[in-house]
């Protein structure tokens, strides 16, 4: 294959086949934030969901259940998004709200709050007076985004939450797009937790089908989680190795696939 032949056929281009998978079925719908709905930015709070997005959102959830699945804190994603009848999956699954009283806490995961408390202290101990670093003290994570680091400083900070991670076995070391993260060693994730919500929700049947639109490793886990019933969409340029079925290049691309699966889901395609 030659270096940029995508790997994975357009989600856009395929839309005669979705409906296809779709024809008397039910879909639901599940969403990352950053990257998938909003383009990357230098820093986290700069990510704002476009109007356009928002009332793609609206109509996609009169139609069928759409999840947001978010490494941000619940409550984080829940006022960048602002819309009202969507489940919210916050720090990965770890802290999920809904509509119907859908609330769960994942209870093991409240036990790392002063672990990642400390281990936040020590990496800001370690680098927090390098310029451009940004560590983020997540409900059940820590976050250390480096997107504005200099080059040259980047080793240190990978040395320093290497040392963080080996001085806390009960944290894992995970990564995505310029940060690192320490979460709890905790067999759960963005996979897990869609699963979770299929039941939860009644969905967890053959005549649904799960759609995931993600663009980061994390999601990796919900793509391979669906992949046996499901749609996994990567939101991103290509990048070879993933679980995902079909390829968006970008948000923009994203907000046009949803539309064309609203129309698809009201049969009016
Ligand atoms: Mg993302």
């Amino acid at each position: 294959m030659t270096p940029g032949t995508p790997t994975l056929p357009s989600g856009l281009d395929s839309m005669e086949q979705i409906a296809g998978r779709l024809a008397g079925k039910r879909a639901a719908v599940f969403l990352d934030y950053d990257g998938t709905l909003t383009p990357i930015v230098s820093r986290p709070e700069l990510a704002v969901l476009s109007d356009e997005m928002r009332a793609t959102l609206e109509r996609l959830a009169a139609v069928c259940t759409v999840a947001i699945v978010s490494g941000r804190d619940r409550l984080d994603v829940e006022g960048l998004v602002k819309v009202d009848g969507l489940v919210y999956a916050g720090s990965h699954g770890f802290d999920i709200v809904g509509p119907g009283g859908l609330d769960m806490q994942h209870e093991e995961g409240a036990r790392y709050r002063p672990i990642l408390e400390q281990a936040a202290d020590e990496i800001e101990q370690r680098v927090g007076g390098i310029e451009g670093v940004l560590i983020e003290r997540k409900k059940y994570a820590v976050a250390i985004h480096y997107r504005l680091v200099a080059d040259e400083h980047l080793p240190r900070i990978d040395a320093a939450v290497d040392e963080v991670a080996g001085a806390h076995p009960e944290l894992r070391r995970t990564g995505g797009k310029k940060v690192y993260e320490l979460r709890p060693k905790l067999e759960w994730h963005k996979g897990k937790a869609v699963l979770w919500l299929l039941e939860a929700l009644d969905l967890d049947h053959p005549d649904v089908v799960p759609f995931y639109l993600g663009d980061d490793e994390t999601d990796e886990d919900a793509f391979r989680a669906i992949a046996d019933r499901g749609i996994g969409v990567m939101v991103a340029e290509d990048r070879g190795a993933t679980s995902a079925r079909y390829l968006l290049r970008d948000p923009g691309e994203a907000r046009a696939f949803l539309d064309r699966l609203i129309d698809t889901v009201e049969g009016t395609h």
